[in-house]
């Protein structure tokens, strides 16, 4: 019989049990094999026994990216050294390299993780997955080929880049899935309209690693490619968390499916670092249930979600989280409600007649009262003399309803405001 990769754990309730269990064991181990996490947790005054509830994970201390750098070259190192079998670094654009170090069952799990997102993404023994992402320190090409070969596909590790031989690849062994990044896989899909490839190729699915794709990149995407557009799936990937394959969306994109047997997910107010109500935007921080290793004790992504509610068509057992929205860095604080730049961004990305540019400015009257106004350029097809009113009008009526606050909106000329090459500055506080 085929393996279905599906979890062992099949209600809800079954869940929180197992994540109780994974709770104290990787406390207990965190503690016993890590100096690191011994004197975090010592100056708390908790020791792993004091664990009894999911609730208790509130009274355990944070590890964030500092602790890793601290810990370097091999933070968090919870085994003798002679368990570990591999390394891993992030390409991380700030500071010093994470390194994470695996024992032999940690690339098991992993792989097993990674063998469910493609059972999720409707694969078979029989696909062809033609791997064109990176191989090397990196995780992202050994996540994908491990995945592939524990699920009992037929994995073709291409690596990135070099369209040419991607295309040939596709047309000579009949690829059937494509694993890239989002931006790669709009390249692809444009050689594929380009050479006009479509009626030779078998390509039917795409997977996206490391990059979140856009709403309108995906379109697009299967536009040229001639894959339908529900057979584009996003895979989550955090080096800290084994690499990409803790979690996936299914068919019908919902939001992402997340492994809750192998991890526990938290979505903390960045702030106040208390759960947010369900549904609310808020830091994710994650916990290991089984990683040996480096294990992760409330680790602070800085990554920024919402965990989706409403159950999934597909009825899989596992939570899902929605797409990652932004930073917490990023996070500014206007009369008491935390407000995400992502958030903005994506409410003006939905109001006809807008560029993509805007700038939120904030300020202090007179009387003490804060004032926030959003700056934002017409489309570029919009003629300067158009009636901005509606569009004003419509901006306020949707930060008001989505984030709970007034604002003041300002229609620029197209191409009035700044651009940059790198990120660009978007808010501009001039309170106090
Ligand atoms: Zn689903």
């Amino acid at each position: 019989m085929e393996k279905t990769f599906s979890p062992v754990v099949k209600t809800a309730q079954e869940l929180l049990a197992f994540q109780l269990e994974g709770l104290k064991w990787s406390v207990t181990h965190a503690y016993n094999g890590s100096q690191h996490y011994r004197a975090k947790f010592d100056e708390t005054g908790l020791k792993p026994a004091d664990i009894k509830t999911l609730d208790d994970i509130q009274r355990l201390p944070f590890v964030s990216s500092k602790d890793l750098q601290e810990g370097y070259p091999f933070p968090l190192l919870s085994v003798p050294f002679k368990d570990i079998v591999r390394i891993h670094a992030s390409s991380g654009t700030t500071g010093k390299r994470k390194i994470l170090c695996y024992t032999a069952k940690d690339i098991d799990d992993w792989a097993e993780m990674f063998a469910r997102c493609y059972a999720y993404a409707d694969c078979t023994a029989e696909d062809r997955i033609q791997i064109a992402v990176g191989y090397g320190v990196w995780t992202a090409g050994w996540g994908f080929q491990n995945g592939c070969e524990r699920f009992g596909a037929m994995a073709i590790p291409a690596g990135p880049g070099n369209l040419d031989m991607q295309c040939q690849f596709l047309e000579d062994f009949q690829t059937t899935v494509m694993c890239c990044t989002a931006s790669m896989g709009l390249l692809m899909a444009e050689e594929i309209d380009k050479r006009g490839l479509r009626g030779k190729i078998a390509l039917k699915k795409m997977i996206f690693g490391s990059e979140r794709s856009s709403d309108a990149m995906r379109v697009r995407i299967s536009e040229l490619s001639g894959v339908a557009a529900d057979q584009l799936f996003d895979i989550p990937g955090l080096t800290e968390l084994y690499g990409p394959g803790t979690g996936l969306d299914c068919r019908h994109h919902q939001g992402i499916h997340y492994w809750a047997d192998y991890y526990i997910l938290e979505i903390l107010d960045p702030e106040t670092l208390k759960p947010v109500p369900p549904g609310e935007v808020g830091e994710m921080v994650v916990t290991t249930l089984r990683k040996e290793g480096a294990p992760l004790i409330r680790y602070r992504t800085r990554d920024l979600t919402r965990i989706i509610t409403a159950p999934c068509p597909c009825g899989s057992v596992m939570p899902m989280h929605d797409r990652i929205l932004g930073r917490s860095d990023d996070m500014f604080i206007f009369r008491a409600v935390n407000i995400y730049p992502s958030h903005i961004d994506q409410i003006l990305s939905h109001i006809h007649g807008v560029g993509s540019e805007y700038q939120v400015i904030l300020d202090r009257r007179e009387n003490g009262k804060d004032s926030m106004l959003i700056k934002v350029e017409r489309a570029m097809d919009v003629s300067p003399c158009h009636d901005d009113g509606p569009i004003r009008k419509a901006i306020e009526h949707d930060i008001k309803q989505q984030i709970m606050v007034s604002c003041d909106v300002e229609v620029v000329d197209y191409a009035a405001l700044p651009r940059s090459e790198r990120k660009t500055k978007r808010v501009f506080d001039n309170r106090d």
